[in-house]
């Protein structure tokens, strides 16, 4: 982290929690978040759709922002099933992730598909949090960074900037498998990322945009990468479904 950039704690919640777990949940962060006054992050946390509205009551006047895990590109019609940013803006989001890679498998999203994902977020007044990492088989192949490069490339929207753009590097083989990428691993992509962004962007941007870590990121891991200089933040999937975990990695930003 560097001062240049505010930290940020993303949490995902993906498909996890009903109704009353998941009440207890973001009611205890948001006990924290209360507590804490003037934290040095910013927190998000993106339950699934159907418990956004109820999420964004309990976190009214905490600080902590809403976030959903996907969108649509368009504002509305006939697509059965999905979601437009328009109306995850109106129910109190902020913020919306593109391009998680449970999506770029599950559903075959390719670059082109979560750029629009990214440009409707920004139409709508959300911050696109845009994912990209690179499976075990491309790192081994020592294709890491030409991988990011091009998803990077692909699926930032179009007048991209630090203030309504989020880039979260998650490798795919560190996503909910207990293995982390090492600091060394960490740093070297962000660092690319940040020069990608250079180029793309061009320095003012780049160096005020957040690049989160996600991958596996824990309580006992969370310190060490988040010291990282090209780290700003985490986007955290199963530490984020316990509020004292969550609580302490955010905590392991200050
Ligand atoms: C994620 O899903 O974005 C994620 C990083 O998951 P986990 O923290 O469980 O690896």
């Amino acid at each position: 982290m560097t001062a240049a950039r505010r930290p940020m704690i993303a949490g995902n919640w993906k498909m996890n929690g009903l109704k009353s777990d998941s009440r207890k949940l973001a009611s205890a962060l948001a006990r924290h978040m209360i507590k804490r006054q003037k934290p040095g992050f910013d927190m998000v946390i993106s339950p699934p759709f159907p418990l956004l509205a109820q999420t964004a009551e309990i976190l009214k006047g905490s600080g902590i922002r809403l976030g959903a895990q996907d969108c649509h590109f368009n504002p509305s019609g006939a697509h059965t099933g999905d979601v437009s940013p328009e109306l995850l803006k109106n129910i109190g989001c902020k913020y919306v992730i593109v391009g998680h890679s449970e999506r770029r498998t599950d559903h075959a999203e390719k670059d082109a598909i979560i750029r629009s994902k990214a440009d409707a977020a920004l139409r709508a007044g959300l911050t696109a949090i845009v994912c990209i990492g690179e499976t075990l088989q491309q790192r081994d192949a020592g294709r890491t960074l030409s991988v990011n490069r091009r998803q990077l490339t692909g699926s930032l929207p179009a007048g991209a900037t630090a203030k309504n753009t989020v880039i979260a590097y998650e490798p795919v083989w560190a996503i909910g498998t207990g293995k982390v990428a090492t600091p060394q691993q960490a740093q070297d992509v962000h660092a690319a990322i940040r020069q990608d962004l250079t180029k793309i962007l061009g320095p003012n941007e780049a160096t005020k945009m957040r690049i989160l870590y996600g991958g596996s990121m824990k309580p006992g891991n969370a310190a060490e990468l988040l010291a990282l200089p090209d780290v700003d933040g985490g986007l955290i999937g199963g530490a984020a479904l316990n509020a004292d975990d969550f609580w302490a990695i955010a905590r392991a930003t200050e």
